[in-house]
């Protein structure tokens, strides 16, 4: 693949991962996974310095500031820590402090896989809480903190204060809430860190207040002290929950033998860590060391490699998914991996499993990288006793015994048979999501219940959910008011824009940001059934494998009925596009955002654009309209200025907002 188009996919993923992990708490790839990808991008930037743009993920800390919250902007930006991965990378981070600076010593701290908090302190009183957010802005979780019983509300120092620290959840309170998770059938959560975060951004304090979070202090602002480890004596005297195991050390070698020190009691700790942090401690040292936009450079962070551990595996069971899918998972004779029991884990497709020529009852060698999905890597082959059933893939669906069809350039398998029970379920339970149909109330439990008992079998099944109220409300556990509420919810949805029914109804390929591209240009689901895949795919941003999965769903006839009785039970299924209605000056325009946006998070620009018609787009040319401008503006800037594009700085931006 040309570098260009890597750099951009790389970006694209980077984009939606970080999405994913700090607004919805919710990775679906592992950390491990995001650092390979950052590294990778990292590289091709370094070799390809012109095609490193500011508003590439390799120079944005954090994610997006989400909308829960009453905004809160940092009067010191929180910035993130650069990463080294070996002690060759550490020794070389080491160099170039020493290329800055003579005489310097470390700190050195655990690092808490939590998420960092900002906490103001004035006239000795706790006064406001705020997350990292993009570094530049957070979210105001004043209230939500003070749940925290570990941190003080009154301390004895009078001068304005603010002290930064890392908010997380022991490995037997996250453990705990997972199982209550998992006992009403609800999605456990991913990993701690994310526990911790879901948990801090809840909109009840009391919800926060059973969670039992708690915080350890690893820096503060106003102290009249000039060295880091003082820093943390001293914040720990006047009440802070500082940790324990931080230390003092003359020069790397130390650092180094500290990390290997923590590697044998890592396990032991009752909250979950990914690495340890080293600072430079002369804090006068620090403005002739630097900054980067993202991380100072007189600290880093040493990340530990995710842990593998080898165990036996006893089968190998396949899952379905809603589309029907087939993926073999292998069970495991369960292991301690980083602080969990596990007792699955993915062995992704056929091809994987004979390219790595696994068999039954093999050890394997799992790794559980940043604590997602566990995943066999590879076979301990010099352990076979010659009792391992080499492995073979299933020929007919474990649900409904149907036939399995692998498909040309495909490594899955899938169950094809529309009527197959498992994949009904899934599809459902995909449909009513919170990203999908977003129907509040009828998450996983409650339709695997009404599906066993017959009350909702496919999607126009829920919209007809009324019909059965009188015997729903007297169901154990149920009740008039849990009805209702579930019916008006399932009324309220019918509203929803038709790009929610698409990626609702599940086709392949269509996920929630392809399906706002198709209703966008096709506005009437019914369109769809007279589109030719040539048609589809000339739509921009709709691939071949995309085009052609539309073209199949809207062929089939049975789907074109269950669209038709949707429509008939009330539900909306044509596009409302707010855009057209009202006319300002950015309808029908295209605009460029570049640079760091002090009131706005990129996302909130872009979809205030959106929504007063304009569209935005990544690249500048003489069909730009507009380039708003931020912060430290990159090569568009400069682009924009050589077509002489329209610029507008922030302040500009609000006043257009204000009067369109
Ligand atoms: P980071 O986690 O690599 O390091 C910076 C953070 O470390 C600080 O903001 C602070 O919160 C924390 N920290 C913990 N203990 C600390 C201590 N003692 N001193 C100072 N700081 C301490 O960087 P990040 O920007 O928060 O997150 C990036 C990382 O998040 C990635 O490397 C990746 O592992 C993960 N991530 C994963 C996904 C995913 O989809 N899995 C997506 C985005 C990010």
């Amino acid at each position: 693949m040309e570098i260009r188009a890597r750099i951009e996919e790389i970006k694209k993923l980077l984009n939606q991962y970080s999405y994913e992990y700090y607004v919805l708490d919710n990775p679906s790839v592992s950390d491990f996974e995001f650092d390979q990808l950052m590294q990778e991008l990292i590289r091709l930037e370094n070799d390809n310095p012109n095609l490193k743009t500011p508003d590439s993920p390799t120079q944005r800390v954090g994610g997006e500031v989400g909308d829960k919250f009453e905004k809160v902007r940092h009067d010191i930006p929180m910035l993130s820590l650069d990463n080294v991965f070996s002690y060759d990378e550490l020794r070389e981070f080491d160099k170039r402090v020493k290329k800055a600076v003579n005489k310097y010593t470390y700190t050195v701290d655990l690092k808490i896989d939590g998420l960092s908090v900002s906490i103001k302190y004035e006239n000795g009183l706790y006064k406001r809480a705020a997350t990292r957010g993009n570094g530049v802005l957070g979210e105001d979780i004043t209230e939500n903190v003070k749940t925290i019983k570990s941190i003080p509300l009154r301390i004895d120092y009078l001068m304005p204060l603010e002290v930064r620290g890392e908010i997380f959840l022991s490995k037997k309170n996250f453990n705990k809430i997972n199982q209550e998770k998992i006992a009403a059938e609800e999605e456990p959560f991913k990993n701690p860190r994310n526990a911790a975060a879901g948990s801090i951004r809840q909109l009840d304090p009391k919800i926060v207040a059973k969670r039992n979070l708690d915080v350890f202090i690893y820096y503060g602002f106003g102290l009249e002290i000039q060295n880091h480890f003082e820093i943390i004596q001293e914040l720990k005297r006047i009440g802070f929950k500082v940790n324990q195991n931080t230390v003092f050390c003359q020069d790397i070698e130390e650092v180094i033998n500290f990390i290997e020190n923590v590697r044998n009691y890592r396990n032991e700790l009752d909250y979950e860590i990914d690495g340890v942090v080293i600072k430079v401690n002369e804090l006068d040292l620090y403005e002739k060391i630097g900054f980067t936009s993202k991380f100072p450079k007189w600290a880093t962070a040493f990340k530990f490699p995710a842990e593998e551990v080898e165990t036996r595996m006893e089968a190998i069971d396949f899952q379905i998914g809603r589309t029907g899918v087939i993926k073999p998972v292998a069970k495991l004779n369960p292991v301690m991996i980083s602080g969990s029991l596990v007792s699955r884990a993915t062995l992704h497709n056929e091809d994987f499993i004979k390219d790595r020529d696994i068999h039954i009852k093999d050890y394997v060698i799992v790794r559980k990288a940043g604590e997602i999905i566990p995943e066999v890597l590879r076979v301990a082959k010099e352990k076979r006793s010659g009792e391992e059933i080499p492995f073979k893939m299933i020929k007919n669906c474990p649900i409904c015994n149907s036939d399995l069809v692998r498909k040309a350039n495909e490594a899955d398998y899938y169950c094809l048979n529309p009527l197959c029970e498992a994949k009904h379920l899934e599809g459902l339970i995909h449909f009513a999501s919170r990203e999908a149909y977003n129907i509040d109330g009828l998450g996983e439990a409650i339709l695997t219940e009404f599906y066993n008992d017959g009350y909702i079998k496919t999607i126009a099944d829920v919209f007809k959910l009324e019909s059965h109220r009188e015997e729903l409300i007297k169901r154990e556990g149920f009740g008039e008011k849990s009805i209702d509420n579930l019916i008006n919810a399932i009324e309220a949805s019918k509203k929803n824009n038709l790009d929610k029914l698409l990626f609702g109804l599940g086709i392949r390929h269509v996920g929630a940001k392809t399906a706002k591209v198709l209703a966008q240009v096709h506005q009437d689901i019914f369109d769809f059934i007279n589109l030719t895949p040539d048609e589809l795919a000339n739509i921009k941003d709709i691939g071949e494998a995309t085009s052609n999965s539309v073209y199949e769903y809207f062929k089939k006839k049975e789907n074109i009925e269950m669209i038709t009785e949707l429509k008939s039970l009330g539900v909306n299924t044509t596009f409302n596009d707010e855009r057209i209605n009202a006319k300002t000056v950015f309808t029908a325009k295209t605009v460029v955002i570049t640079g760091t946006l002090i009131d706005f998070s990129r996302n909130d620009a872009k979809q205030i654009i959106e929504k007063m018609g304009g569209n935005v787009s990544s690249s500048v040319s003489n069909k730009t309209d507009f380039v708003l401008v931020g912060d430290s503006p990159g090569s568009k800037y400069d682009k924009a200025i050589a077509l002489g594009v329209k610029i507008l700085n922030e302040d500009e931006f609000k006043e257009l907002i204000k009067n369109g």
